[in-house]
């Protein structure tokens, strides 16, 4: 079985290009007709839905380190962002609840599901539902007014 797709980068205008690797020629976008035997291919597949974001993926990385680079920084010194990290590494979920609810209460003396909502997608475990329900079932944080929690 061969891979039937692949991905170069155009020579002339540097984008990176989804190809069908049995072809001889592809025209990129920018008019330039190239010849696949003189590029190199980065990556293979079979899927076209891993072809596109594979693209995808070798533009953002080509289109400048730059601009990932200060999306990094300035998420870097999103609280939530911080708390997420500081988390992360927590292995056991309570502690590790506990954690984002200590945290939330110094940042915002009050914080919500909405709060709790932000720093659990980006860890990606427990829902925010669930934080809250865990960590009021143990009596590590309390409710201060209707939606609004607090560390104890
Ligand atoms: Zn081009």
């Amino acid at each position: 079985m061969t891979l039937k797709y692949g991905v170069m980068v155009c020579p002339k205008c540097g984008m990176a290009k989804g190809i069908e690797s049995n072809k001889k020629t592809t025209t990129c976008q920018c008019g330039r007709e190239i010849v696949m035997s003189r590029v190199k291919i980065m990556f293979l597949t079979d899927s076209p839905l891993e072809l596109a974001d594979s693209v995808a993926k070798a533009n953002a990385s080509l289109r400048g380190g730059e601009q990932l680079l200060t999306e990094k920084k300035s998420r870097k010194k999103d609280p939530y962002f911080r708390i997420a990290e500081r988390a992360k590494p927590i292995k056991d979920p309570i502690e590790r609840m506990r954690v984002i609810a200590r945290e939330l209460t110094e940042l915002k003396s009050g914080f919500s599901l909405e709060d709790v909502r932000k720093v659990a997608a980006m860890l990606g475990k427990d829902s925010p539902e669930d934080i809250i329900a865990r960590l009021q079932e143990h009596n590590l944080i309390y409710e201060t007014e209707e939606g609004t929690y607090k560390a104890v």
